[in-house]
């Protein structure tokens, strides 16, 4: 599935009917990456990894309800999830015709990418978000721009050399200190089947650092913002590594969910009570008190759908390392 269209189709979402089209299994929430525009370096929701009984259960409900794409990602890094090959072959085997991952590209040698291949995956896309050594460091926490490069460099090579079909795709995210158009063109062009540039987000209202990387006098950035009503929440099961299902993939504290999957069938949890109320908000363009609230209108106090499943936090306490290398980005970039 052509990159740009998939990301089009979440910002300009208008249907407003619960159809399972996609499931994200979040396979795992821990991250060797440390990105400054990411809440997984905040988040308290103890760490951990999906039980592989329970995905293969999972994916085999939702594909009984027609779902015929899965990504195996969500807040964290997929490629540290052992079992990731096992749970591509178990997916094709199930039957499903789209299965795709991002990944920060780290462990993305060649023999891993050949393996990932191998075992049927359609699509992998890398998030490599600086086009300099410096600036990636900064953005993502670490010296790993070199790499990264080689390996998303050789992925690339590998896949072209065997006429291969699977798709090896890059997102950019755009912070306003990194935001030079041609730079990136031309470092992505030759190294990838596509890529994109996304403007930075406020994940959900988890990270207001976030604040301090776009330019709120920006047209290109106010309206690349969120809007209502927002597809996750009407065509995609975000299934947390605990099995919870959620209605956001980037619910780092678990504040969206809205039902156990080790207690419930998929069938029902998608059409419960919780989230049909969540549904109906979104539909009315009328949000109460909840993460999307937060997410779309800056909404502060917001609690989660239901208590038992979060990890309250509060989230106006700043990271003083995110806040120092924002700005070490930008003293290097006015360079
Ligand atoms: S928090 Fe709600 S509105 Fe924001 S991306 Fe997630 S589901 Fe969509």
């Amino acid at each position: 599935m052509e990159l740009k269209k998939r990301i089009n189709d979440i910002l300009n979402y208008s249907e407003e009917c619960a159809v399972l089209k996609n499931i994200l299994l979040e396979v795992t929430n821990a991250c060797n990456n440390q990105c400054i525009f990411c809440a997984n370096q905040k988040m308290s929701r103890k760490i951990g990894s999906m039980n592989i009984v329970l995905a293969q259960n999972v994916l085999q409900q939702a594909y009984d309800m027609g779902c015929r794409q899965v990504g195996l990602y969500a807040t964290g890094e997929s490629l540290l999830y052992p079992q990731l090959e096992k749970l591509i072959k178990i997916s094709k085997k199930i039957g499903y015709q789209y299965v795709y991952l991002t990944t920060n590209g780290l462990l993305l040698n060649l023999k891993r990418f050949i393996k990932l291949q191998q075992a049927g995956l359609d699509s992998i896309k890398i998030s490599f978000n600086a086009v300099d050594r410096k600036s990636y460091e900064l953005i993502h926490g670490l010296d790993g721009f070199d790499i990264v490069k080689e390996n998303l460099v050789s992925a690339f090579q590998y896949k072209k050399r065997n006429k291969l079909s699977i798709k090896v795709y890059v997102s950019y995210v755009s912070t306003k200190y990194t935001h030079n158009v041609e730079e990136i063109k031309t470092f992505f062009s030759d190294k990838c089947d596509e890529f994109v540039i996304i403007p930075v987000r406020n994940q959900c209202g988890y990270l207001p650092e976030i604040k301090y990387l776009i330019d709120e006098t920006d047209d290109y950035w106010m309206s690349s913002q969120r809007k209502l009503p927002c597809r996750y929440v009407f065509d995609t099961a975000c299934i947390t590594w605990e099995g919870y299902l959620t209605a956001c993939c980037t619910d780092f504290q678990n504040y969206l969910v809205y039902a156990d999957l080790n207690q419930q069938l998929l069938i029902d949890a998608w059409h419960n009570q919780i989230i049909g109320r969540l549904r109906d908000e979104h539909s009315k363009k009328m949000l109460s008190n909840n993460l999307c609230a937060q997410c779309v209108l800056n909404q502060k106090n917001i609690e989660p759908l239901c208590e038992k499943y979060s990890t309250k936090q509060d989230i106006s306490v700043i990271n003083s390392n995110i806040m120092k290398r924002i700005n070490e980005l930008s003293l290097h970039t006015k360079k």
